[in-house]
């Protein structure tokens, strides 16, 4: 299995997203929860023109669950799913649309909130995890991939499995550390707020399960 290197611009944020220069880490909930809505929604308008897709609002959700025991963040969604090479190409590279955080005119002024405001996209899930696994079957296909990627030095994508079309994203939540609480985000009150301040306006519905002590 041969570690594929990030495009070096990718690299550069990722390595921000690592060491957190944001201060509101939280907003990573948002990036995966926004993604896997728009995910549903690319299932939606394809079946507003396509005869045999029968868009079911009740079969389309998010969910969010979260694993004391394993430490996991698992964020599913029912969406249009990526094959292989999406996921090389989606999450190899910053996307070029809404993603790029860094943009000068939006920096600076209020700081920190005005940053905390706008998309930095699926990378800043590395601000609360040290491992990424995304499984993803896309709409079409029987086949699933895994992607997965510990940070900077690179990522991999194998052959995987999954019953359903869309993609499950695994985040192996950081350990605390003197400075950091990381266990936060595995409590469920905490990502109830998260989910409440950012991400209301999602029109699909957002379910939630919390196991463990
Ligand atoms: P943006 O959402 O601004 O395009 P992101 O970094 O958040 O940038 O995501 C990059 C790309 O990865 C998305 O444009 C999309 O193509 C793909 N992607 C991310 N999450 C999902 C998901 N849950 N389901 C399908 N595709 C996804
Ligand atoms: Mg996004």
């Amino acid at each position: 299995m041969i570690k594929q290197e990030f495009k070096a611009e990718s690299k550069r944020l990722l390595e921000m997203m690592i060491n957190s220069i944001y201060t509101q880490r939280e907003i990573f909930l948002r990036e995966l929860i926004s993604n896997a809505s728009d995910a549903i929604d690319k299932i939606y308008y394809k079946a507003l023109t396509d005869d045999n897709l029968v868009f079911n609002q009740a079969d389309y959700y998010v969910k969010v669950t979260a694993d004391k025991e394993a430490r996991t963040l698992t964020i599913t969604d029912t969406g249009i799913g990526m094959t292989q090479e999406e996921l090389e190409n989606n999450l190899g590279v910053i996307a070029k649309s809404g993603s790029l955080a860094f943009k000068k005119d939006n920096e600076s002024k209020d700081g920190h909130n005005i940053i905390g405001q706008f998309g930095v996209g699926f990378y800043a899930a590395f601000m609360v995890a040290d491992r990424v696994t995304v499984t993803s079957r896309a709409l079409g296909s029987d086949e699933a991939f895994k992607w997965e990627s510990e940070g900077a030095d690179g990522y991999t994508i194998v052959p995987s499995e999954k019953a359903t079309v869309g993609t499950e994203i695994v985040l192996h939540i950081k350990p605390n550390t003197e400075d950091d609480n990381y266990d936060e985000f595995l409590e469920e009150y905490r990502l109830r707020s998260v989910i409440k301040k950012y991400s209301d306006f999602i029109r699909y519905p957002i379910k939630m399960d919390v196991k463990g002590q």
